[in-house]
Order: structure tokens, then C-alpha cells, then sequence
């Protein structure tokens, strides 16, 4: 039987992470992967969307050519070429990361862990012991009450990056991050789209202002928006799915060439046998203390398999700390300042507190709006559209939130992360100098 200090379950961006991390102190560490080296982010999230919507914002571009002198013609797209790009992308990067674990002294098993007491765990026909347990598990598409997936018809978005053709129509259920982004893509690529949101927001976990924006630019762009839309029924011909729709005001029945289901993730905790080690769970999300230890002490948990938001930079942030606190016998709390970035079109950026939290904390603050239609460098990059929004305590002056719309302020949300991180507040910033021409300008503009 095999025996270690600490046993990590899962080789996403939180495990992998926090195991190499761990290695580096000579802890004598296992790893357990039921899938793929690099989890969710690497081979079905992160990295695949994102090539994905830097080829078609290059066909948003070519938009602006003509009007700068640049004459392109006979332009087409060819998905079976991105597809291919993708793959080696996918295989490049998943070496990198595979390699580096070979490098370690880590050991990786494959296979799926289950929980057999608070020390051990099986793992196929092996079981494996350890002191220490740390669970990254990741999550998975949430199913949809109704919809059920056949990665044909209707599919989820991991189903997008296999597609060898575009639709010609596609209803995307779901309008949150991951939806908006499909949604940019296979608009920009002469796809009919439709989004089907439950919530009576776009974007339901931004601020309302710039899930309004986003809304507007959207349409702008031909893409169908219903909010508050459940879909109540579907039927499946063979090239078409229809789809019954109850929206607040009417029933609506439409047809598409494809269906994606994207209304969220839940955890992976299913196979887990949780029970066995006593952890506690909540609607399948792992319960764990502000320093992430569960209800049963040795153990641990991070990255999307906590309610902390799912996102691979969250992931690494939780897999920093908690490493350093099981090194160094320390009880620092990951950070609570995370970007939430959606690389639609035009991109989407939050941070800080938003003013729901300001009103319910009784915190007095005011509001500072700033619109890229006075950028240069925006009208210049031919898309002024959006603007930032900075939320200040009332007396101070001091950052605490931020929220944009816009070209490029999935970059842009840096320079707010660094000002509420050093409490920094707008007169300093107004003291500040920017380069010109540029986007970041527009923050220093705004307080000036
Ligand atoms: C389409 C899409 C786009 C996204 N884009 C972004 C983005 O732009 N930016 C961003 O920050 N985040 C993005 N995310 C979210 C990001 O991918 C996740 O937050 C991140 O991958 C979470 O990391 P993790 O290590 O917690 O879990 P995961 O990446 O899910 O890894 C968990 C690993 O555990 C393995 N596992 C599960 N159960 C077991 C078991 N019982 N035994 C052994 N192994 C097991 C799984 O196979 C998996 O490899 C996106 C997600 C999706 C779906």
C-alpha cells in the first residue's frame, strides 16, 4: 500500500498547482486525475474558448480595415482549420503541463478517487494513504432541468470545440459569462443567435449598468436577447431542435440548428464518497473554513469544487496560499479582490465591491463614470463603445469597486485591482501619469 504526506485529488489549475507548490518543500505527494493533466481551464475552458474568440474577433476587425486603408477581400473561415489549431494548442500546452509533473517528484495516479476513511482512498484497485488530503475536483456542466444533452443537437460548451462545421442558428440557454462568449462567436462568424436567460439580467453576477450595455451592444450586433426565459418544452426533427419558450409576456416557439446548454457549473463530488471522511457538503459544493479545511481536519478543499467564484485565477490564488499555510503552519485567508472577466465582445470586467454589497455594508460611496467615446485610443482601435465605472468611498475617495465595458478591459481591470489592493484613492490617481494614446488613459482622465 502505498503511503504519502499529502494526497491532492484532482490535476486542474488548483491541484496541479498546489502539488508542484508542495513538492518544492520535499513533501512527498500524490496526485489523482480521472481525466486530463490541466483539469477544465486547459482542455474544455479557459485556453479553448479564448483561441476560439481571438479568431473571431479578428473577423470583428476586419470590420474596421476598410475605413483605415486596409482592403481584404474574399474573406471565409474555416472551422476545421480552428479546430485543428486547437488541438495542437491543447497537446503543446498539456506536455508543458504534464511535464512538469514528471519533473517533480510527484507521483501521478490515473484514475477516479473515492473516499474509503479520513486516511485513505481507492483509486481503481489501488488504495493509497496520505496524512493530508486535498481536494480538487473541479466542477462540471450543470444540467438543465429539461434539456437533455446529446453533444449532437444539444450540446455543452466543451461540445463547441469539436464542431467541424458552424450552425446556421443556435439558442444558447444561459446568459451568463460562458454564454455571452459563445454568443460573440458564433455571431461574428454569420451564426443566428439567441440567448435565453432565466434571470431578468444578462450577465446576472455583473453590474447592472454594464450587463445593460452589454445587452444594448449585443443587439446592436444582431444577436437575439430574451430575459426571463424558461424554456418549457423541446422537440428533436433531424436537423432542427424546437424549442417552447415562456417569457413574462407570451409563449414563443422557435427553431434551431443547435441548442448549447451553459447555465453554470456544479461541483465533482458525486464519485467523492465524501461520507466516508465525514466532510460536509452543501448542494454537492465542499464546505470548508475561511483557510479552506473541511469539517473533517486533515482534509482540505479548493478551486470550483468550494463556492468561491469558479475561475482558474481564484484556483491559483487559493492553491498559493493554502500551500504556504500547510508549509509554514501559517492561517492566511485567500484573497477576496478577484477580476471576473468575460471576453465577449465587446469584453466585460469587474472588481471590488459592486454597489449592492456598498448599500447592504451601509457603506456611503460615489460614483465615477468614464465613456471610451472620449478615448483616442479607442476611436483609433475603431470601437469607443463602453465605459468604466469606479465606485469610491464618499469622503476619502478611496477605490473599492470597478466595473467596465469595452475594448480590452479584461486587461484594463488590472490597474483597479492594484488601486483597491493599495487603497489607493482618486486623487492619487489623478496625480498619476498615463501614457497617451491609450485606453488606460481613460482611468486617469476620469479623476483628474
Ligand atoms: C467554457 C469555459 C470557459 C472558461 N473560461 C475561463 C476564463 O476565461 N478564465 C477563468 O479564470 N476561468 C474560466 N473558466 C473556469 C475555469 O476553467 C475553472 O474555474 C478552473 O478550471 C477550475 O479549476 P479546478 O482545478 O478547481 O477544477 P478543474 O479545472 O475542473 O479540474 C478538476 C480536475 O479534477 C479531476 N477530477 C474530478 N473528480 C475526480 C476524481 N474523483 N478523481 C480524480 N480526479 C478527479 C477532473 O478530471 C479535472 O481534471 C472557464 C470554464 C469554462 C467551462
Amino acid at each position: 500500500m502505498d503511503k504519502f504526506d499529502i494526497i491532492v485529488i484532482g490535476a486542474g489549475p488548483a491541484g496541479k498547482n498546489i502539488a508542484l507548490e508542495l513538492e518544492k518543500s520535499g513533501l512527498n505527494i500524490a496526485i489523482i486525475e480521472k481525466d486530463k493533466v490541466g483539469g477544465t481551464c486547459l482542455n474544455e475552458g479557459c485556453i479553448p474558448a479564448k483561441l476560439y474568440l481571438e479568431s473571431a474577433s479578428y473577423v470583428y476587425k476586419l470590420k474596421h480595415f476598410s475605413n483605415v486603408g486596409v482592403q481584404v477581400e474574399n474573406i471565409s473561415f474555416d472551422m476545421q482549420q480552428l479546430k485543428t489549431k486547437k488541438d495542437e494548442l491543447l497537446n503543446l500546452l498539456r506536455d508543458g503541463a504534464s511535464g512538469k509533473l514528471e519533473k517533480s517528484t510527484v507521483e501521478l495516479f490515473y484514475g477516479e478517487a473515492s473516499f474509503i476513511d479520513k486516511n485513505s482512498i481507492k483509486v481503481g484497485e489501488k488504495t493509497l494513504k496520505a496524512d493530508k488530503f486535498i481536494i480538487a475536483s473541479g466542477s462540471k456542466h450543470r444540467p438543465h432541468p429539461l434539456l437533455e444533452v446529446d453533444e449532437k443537437q444539444i450540446i455543452w460548451s466543451r461540445d463547441v470545440f469539436e464542431l467541424e462545421k458552424l450552425p446556421k442558428s443556435i439558442l444558447i440557454v444561459g446568459g451568463g459569462a460562458i454564454g455571452c462568449e459563445f454568443a460573440t462567436f458564433f455571431n461574428a462568424l454569420g451564426v443566428e443567435v439567441h440567448i435565453a436567460e432565466f434571470t431578468p439580467q444578462l450577465v446576472p453576477a455583473e453590474d447592472g449598468d454594464v450587463a445593460k450595455a452589454l445587452q444594448r451592444e449585443l443587439t446592436k450586433k444582431g444577436i437575439k436577447i430574451t430575459l426571463n426565459a424558461n424554456v418549457t418544452s423541446f422537440t428533436k426533427n433531424k436537423s432542427s431542435v424546437n424549442i417552447t419558450m415562456q417569457t413574462k409576456t407570451k409563449v414563443e416557439e422557435s427553431e434551431y440548428e443547435l441548442v448549447l446548454v451553459s447555465i453554470g457549473r456544479a461541483p465533482n463530488t458525486d464519485e467523492l464518497n465524501l461520507e466516508n471522511a465525514g466532510i460536509q457538503s452543501d448542494r454537492g459544493f465542499i464546505t470548508v473554513n475561511e483557510q479552506l479545511q473541511t469539517s473533517t481536519t486533515n482534509i482540505y478543499a479548493l478551486g470550483d469544487v468550494i463556492t468561491t467564484p469558479a475561475l482558474a485565477h481564484t484556483a491559483y490564488n487559493e492553491a498559493s496560499v493554502l500551500a504556504k499555510n500547510i508549509i509554514n503552519n501559517t492561517h492566511n485567508k485567500p484573497s477576496s479582490i478577484i477580476p471576473f472577466v468575460t471576453f465577449c465582445q465587446p469584453q466585460v470586467a469587474s472588481i471590488g465591491k459592486n454597489e449592492k454589497t456598498l448599500k447592504n455594508e451601509g457603506i456611503e460611496y460615489k460614483v465615477v463614470k468614464h465613456f471610451f467615446k472620449s478615448n483616442a485610443k479607442a476611436k483609433i482601435k475603431g470601437d469607443d463603445s463602453g465605459f468604466i465605472k469606479l465606485l469610491c468611498e464618499k469622503n476619502s475617495g478611496i477605490i473599492l469597486g470597478g466595473a467596465m465595458i469595452g475594448q480590452d478591459t479584461t486587461e484594463l481591470i488590472h490597474e483597479i485591482l492594484i488601486a483597491i489592493e493599495k487603497k489607493t484613492s482618486v486623487d492619487e490617481l489623478a496625480q498619476m501619469v498615463f501614457a497617451h494614446p491609450t485606453l488606460s488613459e481613460s482611468i486617469w482622465d476620469m479623476v483628474r
